[in-house]
């Protein structure tokens, strides 16, 4: 490949072609490596996996375990970018539905109306998410995948004003010989939760943006079902969401691949699902419904219960910094990762991508082909809005739990939550609301919709909500068939 050199070569001048490197090759970066296909001849994504051809978790994903949920606006924004990648999913095994018309959901103020329109979801593995993505990709021109290879340093101009590139290992021998320098113009970071990005701009002279770190201590578990063969019930998936802050644990029942249904418990305030048989058990019929331990009850496990910690949200401003090289840009979870309760993370991705593809393009329009001057500070800013929404629902959420570490309850989020709570029980009774806090929960409409003159007028209307009122399964009775009774809904 041109583009890689040995160390020491003759150094080449940054701006005089157009090749960028994407560090990652999660979803973040497979979006980005799309957006960039459109603006330079040629696009390298770097990924340290050595990528499987099957669909299946890997290494540098650890949270590819887990439960993924795609909320609508990332498989729009991805629709976008890669025509037919519902179609694709679908016949890759994904599994369709609606919610809710398909699924049982229960807000913390009860069971949703099924007969709201909702929004369409494809239910599948992480795996299948980012291996279909990442079939797409490798067909792209112009794009090359280098797998099995670890970035570990920037490379600079003399005067360090530039990123011109990056220094790789190949992963299979980290010694000096295997070292290699990829040169290019515009460095994307799409490392993830673990970017190392703040140490090498420290090694090039800069200072490390600062953190915030919002983290209502959340533990994850999943497992996989077989689905019984002869299994019938008028719903696809459970989702049991929690009640903050008395009662902290989620869990979500989802059909994906292979007849398969992926079950993911989650735990806030330190209440984490235990991956022992006798405690998994226990911590699923401890839910606000018995309906999925029911269920589970007669079903195969496909695989061991797995665990995962590393929940907390985390925001690292790089739009802040005073200083920062030119041609070097940093999105995904690298940027900006969230309390996964949510599953608002391929989302924001994907919302990543659209920002960095309208900034290039702006830049091009207004300075001319092959000028990136000003792009990183001005694609920081700009990505750091456009995270402020989603940033804000998750921790305004979390912080709900008293336990909740690394924000204060100010006055407004205090307010936030007394008129959440004011909205919950009018979601139950309103389908007109119901749609729109639908569709805020599906990141198709901006959180302030919920503060419309409408919305505002019938959360005044309706009684305050005590939280406190329903523990555990209080009032909700499993009813035949796996169905919540009537009037419990
Ligand atoms: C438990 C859990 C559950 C989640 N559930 C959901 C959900 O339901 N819905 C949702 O939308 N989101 C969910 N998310 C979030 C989602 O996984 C991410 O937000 C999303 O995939 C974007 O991640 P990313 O691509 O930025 O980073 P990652 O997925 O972490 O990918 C980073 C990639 O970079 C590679 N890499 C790292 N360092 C280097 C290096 N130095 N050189 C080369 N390669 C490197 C890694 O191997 C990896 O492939 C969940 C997250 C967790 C933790």
């Amino acid at each position: 490949m041109s583009w890689l050199r040995d160390p020491g070569a003759a150094a080449r001048v940054p701006g005089d072609g157009g090749h960028a490197v994407v560090v990652g090759g999660g979803v973040a970066g497979l979006l980005a490596a799309r957006v960039l296909a459109s603006h330079f001849d040629q696009v390298t994504l770097v990924e340290r996996d050595p990528l499987p051809e099957v669909l299946q978790a890997r290494k540098g994903v650890p949270q590819g375990r887990m439960q993924h949920v795609m909320l609508p606006r990332g498989q729009q924004l991805i629709e976008r970018l890669f025509p037919g990648y519902g179609r694709e999913l679908e016949a890759t095994g994904a599994v369709t539905l609606r919610i809710p018309a398909d699924a049982l959901v229960l807000t913390p103020a009860g069971w949703l109306d099924r007969s709201l329109t909702g929004w369409p979801l494809h239910s599948a593995s992480r795996p299948m998410f980012e291996g279909v993505l990442r079939r797409r990709v490798r067909d792209l021109p112009g794009v090359t995948i280098l797998d099995g290879h670890h970035v570990t340093a920037l490379l600079t101009s003399p005067d360090r004003r530039q990123v011109t590139g990056t220094v790789l290992h190949q992963v299979a021998g980290v010694d000096d010989s295997a070292t290699r320098e990829l040169v290019a113009d515009l460095v994307v970071d799409a490392s993830g939760r673990g970017s190392r990005a703040p140490a090498w701009l420290a090694e090039a002279g800069y200072p490390a943006p600062t953190t915030t770190r919002v983290d209502p201590d959340v533990g994850y578990a999943s497992r996989i079902y077989r689905i019984p063969p002869g299994f019938r019930a008028d719903w696809q998936a459970v989702l049991l969401t929690s009640q903050p802050p008395s009662m902290p644990r989620t869990g979500y029942l989802l059909p994906i691949e292979d007849g398969q249904w992926m079950l993911g418990l989650m735990g806030a305030a330190g209440q984490h699902p235990p991956t022992d048989e006798d405690g998994f058990t226990a911590f699923l019929r401890s839910l606000r419904h018995p309906v999925i331990a029911d269920v589970l009850a007669t079903a195969e496990p496909v695989t061991p219960v797995r665990a995962y910690r590393g929940t907390a949200n985390l925001m690292r401003h790089y739009e802040r910094m005073a200083s920062r090289p030119e041609r070097f840009v940093v999105l995904g979870d690298a940027v900006c990762a969230f309390n996964p309760v949510y599953g608002q993370g391929m989302s924001t991705a994907a919302i990543a991508a659209e920002t960095l593809d309208a900034c290039l393009s702006e830049q091009r329009r207004r300075y001319g082909a092959g000028n990136l001057d000003g792009l990183a500070r001005r694609f920081q800013r700009r990505l750091a809005r456009r995270n402020a929404e989603p940033w804000m629902l998750s921790t305004s959420e979390d912080l709900r739990f008293p336990t909740t570490t690394g924000m204060n309850v100010d006055l407004a989020t205090r307010l936030m939550h007394r008129y959440a709570d004011r909205l919950q029980p009018v979601i139950i009774q309103d389908v007109g609301i119901a749609e729109i806090y639908l569709q805020v929960f599906g990141m198709l409409a901006r959180p302030t919709t919920l503060f419309t003159p409408r919305v505002l007028a019938a959360a005044a209307r309706a009684k305050p909500h005590d939280a406190s009122a329903s523990g555990p399964t209080a009032g909700l009775v499993p009813a035949p068939a796996g169905r919540p009774q009537e009037g419990s809904r």
